[in-house]
């Protein structure tokens, strides 16, 4: 079942499911298990481990696991479907999952704003966090990313001249934006919609980013969360590790301090990038992986984040629920 299907399902209910994100058409709930996916709703719902309630999964030596109740309540010892929740396929293969639905809000509001700095885009983030009620997504874009978009994808640019911060938020709820969540924007250049054609203009600008990095290059790509205090130290941190000839490209889930960090024309191979920016990360107290999960690419970075207990009490699990090391070897423990 893709993500996009689900939503088309769970649309007909009159309720909403609280994941979403551009690979909506191809990514399955499977997968979304496995990977904890995140997406622009975690601001507000939770990433999908606070989605599933249950899962059924097949374990590395055939045994099936089925826990599908969906009872809120029920402290009878593991949480299996939550181990499996970012287990990228080690543990277990997932056939089914029981999954928490949403109230679908029938009104939102698009705010795309224009900020001179991050240091500002974080304030406002934390100030929308703390005031606004029905605060549904709260998106960024850095380092030119608003006119590599118009360009790449031919879209007309929303403001005169390209700012150094754009903020995506969105609004959702019955009637009108508490006066909270547009008082933020006062003295603010911003171009606004209420309308779905509108809003999914305004939302093309943050989805399109990684289609239009594609179009300039195969980028390094990163995936990683700061504390929203070490967010801007992090951003002008960050241009000191890209090797000359390097073009870096900033944008995320502001409301999450994840950043996604791609960088095009540096050697695919070039693992000295991936290695100083994780360690930037880590140096800040950040974590190296966000949302997109360790795999094997970053399998042999995962001692940056985790200390040699955890991971020898990880590999203990992954050893009594697939003893024949079956399961996407070599993924994520490496
Ligand atoms: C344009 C674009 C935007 C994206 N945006 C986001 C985003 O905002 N947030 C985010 O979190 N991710 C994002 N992603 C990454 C990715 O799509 C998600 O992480 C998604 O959850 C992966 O699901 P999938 O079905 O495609 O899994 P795959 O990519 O096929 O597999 C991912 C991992 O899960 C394992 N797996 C797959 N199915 C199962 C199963 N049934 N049981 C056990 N293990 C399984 C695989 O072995 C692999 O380790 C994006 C990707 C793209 C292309």
């Amino acid at each position: 079942v893709t993500l996009a299907r689900l939503h088309a399902h769970v649309a007909r209910t009159g309720w909403a499911f609280g994941v979403d994100f551009g690979a909506r058409d191809s990514c399955t709930v499977g997968g979304m298990v496995a990977t904890n996916a995140g997406g622009m709703r975690v601001v507000r719902h939770g990433s999908m481990r606070a989605q599933v309630l249950g899962v059924e999964a097949v374990l590395g030596d055939a045994t099936v696991v089925r826990s599908l109740d969906g009872l809120v309540k029920d402290n009878t010892g593991y949480h299996l479907a939550g181990l499996l929740c970012g287990s990228e396929g080690t543990l277990g293969v997932v056939t089914a999952a029981r999954l928490r639905l949403v109230p679908e809000p029938p009104d939102r509001v698009v705010v795309l704003a224009a900020l001179p700095a991050v240091e500002v885009a974080v304030e406002l983030a934390a100030r929308l966090r703390s005031t606004v009620d029905g605060l549904d997504a709260l998106e960024v874009i850095l380092a030119g990313g608003l006119g590599l978009v118009c360009d790449e994808l031919d879209l007309p640019r929303p403001f005169p001249a390209e700012p150094p911060v754009a903020l995506l938020a969105e609004w959702a709820g019955a009637g009108d934006p508490p006066p909270s969540f547009l008082d933020a924007f006062d003295g603010v250049d911003t171009v606004a919609a209420t309308d779905q054609p509108g809003r999914l203009r305004l939302w093309r600008y943050r989805e399109d980013m990684a289609l239009a990095i594609a179009r300039v290059g195969l980028p390094h790509k990163l995936d990683v969360t700061l504390p929203l205090g070490r967010l801007a130290a992090f951003c002008d941190a960050v241009a000191g590790s890209v090797p000359s000839g390097g073009r870096l490209h900033l944008f995320g889930h502001l409301g999450d301090g994840n950043l996604h960090v791609n960088v095009t024309g540096v050697d695919p191979d070039d693992e000295a990038l991936d290695e100083a920016v994780l360690r930037l990360v880590v140096s800040l107290g950040g974590s190296i992986s966000a949302e997109h999960g360790i795999g094997r690419a970053k399998a042999r970075w995962l001692h940056l984040q985790r200390s040699s207990e955890e991971l020898a009490a990880m590999r203990a699990v992954k050893q009594a629920l697939d003893p024949h090391g079956i399961l996407n070897p070599g993924a994520l423990l490496g």
